[in-house]
């Protein structure tokens, strides 16, 4: 039988090989268009971030061994160019000499996969602007920002590979911003309060994420200078486009196959509408596992699993594939953040009874040197109790978790079926009850109504805006709330009426649900339960007189805003210009920042940093994220190294030399690159164009002055 296979990565030299290890006999060709088969995709973003150091890493196979390994015969450098289903024919281009040729075949087997999407923008062909696909791609990412010394880098797509690659820019001392149009980043892989937790973490460990931010146009003469948003122009050294993929299918449009949306149609058995044509990989639509519905799950772990069941299925097992249930994991700095199944909207639109919870439990044994946590989110049919998704956050082993998910959904299980499952434990790998089946626990908790819970989702709606919060918390630490210490509530508490709407919050959940238990048998009946409790929420209480706890001022002040002592809750918040100089579109949104969040005035700093007066506490977070949409940051406070100052340069009489250049320069690299650092004290630099000592020089920490 003669097998002729359209490309040569992952599903198609998966289905090659497990072809001819089942039919030593059968006639294997692989054609493909690159000079690589068989690379490690999902390695690019490391071989860019270094932890891969050499491109030979990345390949799994050249051709030369693949051929030799397998006994396929493998012919490189040649496209596809158009399928004669009648004749049972390809026609080839080779890709050096423009030679055509045409290959016969018994069955097809069509593999392309998909190619990165270059958005049809103004300057998308500029130098500096790449997307990630193969390995080529990556080296040239890595050699463009090593060879100019990249800064500044945008990401365009908060997916799975734009998160890697931010990360991966990042260890190379890049500074990087990821802009998404969706209003959330992960879209349709988390949902959204896991999501805004994962973008809040990202902040803090310096990618700063801009969501609901489209790419307009990228700017640059020859090389690419800035990404011109709808809200803001944010400069950088280089762009990587990653937007999506769109299937290697246009050669297919007039061969009678099946596509949707470009994607082939397939059926359990791999087949096409036309017979003995075959598909598998990213050029496929299959199954949702769970829905049966149409999903696109461009993934090589699915690509691999596809190839080896239609070799099997070509061999003559009686085999089917049943569909992928959209499993992913991702690595961030400092946060691993994993998928399977339905999201909550998806579980919804395919007409389950849906219920969730949200749970915040120890990774293992509390008291193990690097015990973290993990957010778990389960999303459960209400009235049959099946298992239908699974998302999970944490420093450590979230794949352990979403597998175990993966295997219950597999088989149809329901949350009953997890109760009692011995799952390995010792303290360095678990806890006693394993943290999944403890996310289980509340969900069955809050299903049979022991335990009585508002979701995230529910809380950002305003579903508490009514309830009395209660901070259970061992030290008061939600400012404005009632603190209620739970070993002390040994019947009713005074000043609290028993009919009152209580919201319980705590720092995990735990601690609320104890006091919730407490209180019923008390009877208190109208207590909720705050689900992933101040971990996964941003609890504000209605009581702007309430004092700001003193570590609070101390968070915000490395924010960059400075408590104003004559009041309960108002800050002095310092935009970072460049050296005093911002651009028109900048100065309207910060005198607009002004108006929204503070009082309305602004104050010029001797660092020419910008303070916008008069921020109530609460509104922090709100004004930082406005001004994060027009590419502005806060900051320039505290025991850090402060923005570099330095004098306009040539516009003075005294004036030598032009100082911006050099002073961006430095700023870049000590204020940006050492922004994280704590020292003993505030650390500052300037920089003078001439030797007169304008700004100063000699009385900073410092002092660079012009010749
Ligand atoms: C940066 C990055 C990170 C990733 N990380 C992960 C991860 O962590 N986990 C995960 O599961 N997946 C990951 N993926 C996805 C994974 O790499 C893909 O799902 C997988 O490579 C798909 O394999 P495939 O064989 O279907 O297609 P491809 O890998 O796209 O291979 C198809 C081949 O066919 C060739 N071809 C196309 N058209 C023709 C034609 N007409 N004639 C001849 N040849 C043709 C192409 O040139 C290509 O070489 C990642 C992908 C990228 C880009």
């Amino acid at each position: 039988m003669k097998i002729l296979i359209i490309g040569g990565v992952a599903a198609g030299t998966k289905t090659a090989a497990k072809l001819k290890r089942a039919d030593r006999s059968a006639n294997v060709t692989v054609l493909t268009k690159g000079k690589d088969i068989s690379y490690a995709g999902c390695g690019l973003p490391y071989y860019v971030g270094g932890l891969i150091e050499e491109r030979g890493e990345l390949i799994v196979n050249t051709p030369q061994k693949f051929a030799a390994l397998t006994g396929v015969n493998v012919v490189t450098g040649v496209e596809v160019t158009g399928v004669n289903s009648t004749a049972k024919t390809v026609s080839v281009k080779n890709m050096d000499t423009g030679e055509i040729s045409s290959y016969d075949y018994d069955k097809l087997v069509v593999a392309t996969g998909a190619s990165a999407i270059l958005p049809n923008i103004e300057g998308a062909g500029l130098s500096g602007v790449f997307k990630v696909r193969t390995p080529n791609d990556a080296i040239a990412i890595r050699d463009y920002v090593l060879g100019r010394q990249v800064k500044r880098a945008v990401v365009v797509g908060g997916g799975f590979i734009g998160l890697e690659m931010a990360e991966n820019l990042r260890e190379q001392g890049v500074s990087v911003t990821v802009i998404d149009a969706a209003a959330q980043i992960l879209p349709d892989i988390l949902d959204p309060e896991l999501a805004s937790y994962v973008k809040r973490h990202l902040a803090e460990k310096g990618i700063r994420v801009l969501t609901s931010t489209r790419a307009v146009h990228l700017e640059g003469e020859s090389e690419v200078s800035g990404v011109q948003t709808d809200s803001a122009l944010l400069p950088c050294g280089l762009v990587v486009m990653a937007v999506g993929i769109r299937p290697n299918t246009a050669f297919l449009q007039d061969s009678g196959i099946e596509l949707d949306q470009g994607k082939i149609v397939i059926d359990r058995m791999l087949r096409t509408n036309v017979e003995d044509i075959y598909a598998v990989g990213d050029c496929a639509v299959v199954t949702n596992r769970l829905t049966g519905d149409r999903q696109w799950s461009p993934m090589g772990s699915s690509a691999n699993l596809e190839g080896r069941t239609l070799a099997q299925i070509l061999t003559g097992s009686k085999k089917a594939y049943p569909g992928v249930l959209g499993t992913g994991i991702v690595k961030l700095p400092g946060l691993n953040c994993g998928r399977t199944g339905l999201c909550e909207d998806q579980a919804k639109a395919a007409g389950y009874d849906v219920i969730t919870a949200l749970a915040v439990t120890d990774d293992k044994a509390h008291y193990y040197p690097d015990a973290s946590f993990f957010i778990t989110k389960l999303i459960a049919d209400k009235t049959t109790h099946k298992l239908l998704g699974a998302q999970v956050l944490g420093t450590g082993n979230v794949d352990k978790m979403i597998d175990i998910a993966v295997t219950g959904l597999n088989m149809g299980a329901a949350l009953e079926d997890f109760e009692n499952a011995d799952y390995a434990y010792a303290p360095p790998f678990s806890t006693a009850i394993h943290p999944f089946v403890q996310a289980v626990y509340v969900l069955l908790n809050k299903i049979n109504g022991d335990l009585v819970s508002m979701t995230p989702r529910e809380y950002r709606e305003g579903k508490a805006d009514d309830y009395t919060v209660i901070d259970v918390n061992p030290v008061p630490t939600v400012r404005g709330a009632r603190h209620v210490e739970l070993t002390a509530v040994n019947g009713p508490i005074e000043g609290i009426a028993k009919d009152e709407k209580l919201l319980l919050v705590c720092k995990r959940g735990k601690r609320a649900y104890f006091l919730q238990n407490r209180l019923k048998y008390y009877g208190y009946e109208n207590t909720v339960v705050l689900e992933g409790a101040t971990t996964v929420n941003d609890v504000r209480v209605k009581n702007r007189s309430a004092a700001v706890p003193p570590e609070e001022v101390t968070r915000v002040k490395a924010l960059g805003f400075l408590w104003d002592k004559n009041s309960a809750d108002r800050f002095n918040g310092r935009v970072i210009t460049r050296n005093g100089k911002i651009t028109a579109e900048e100065s309207t949104v910060i005198a607009e920042a002004a108006r929204r969040y503070g009082s309305g005035e602004i104050t010029m700093t001797s660092r020419l940093t910008l303070e916008i007066q008069g921020v109530p506490f609460d509104n922090i977070e709100p004004l930082r994220e406005f001004l994060a949409q027009a590419g502005l940051e806060t900051g320039g406070t505290g025991s850090k190294v402060r923005p570099v100052v330095s004098c306009k340069g040539t516009t003075c009489q005294y004036g030598l030399i032009d100082t911006f250049a050099l002073s961006e320069e430095i700023h870049e690299r000590f204020f940006k690159g050492y922004s994280n650092v704590k020292l003993p004290h505030k650390f500052k630099i300037a920089v003078g164009g001439c030797p007169n000592n304008c700004v100063k020089p000699d009385l900073n920490d410092l002092g660079i002055i012009g010749p």
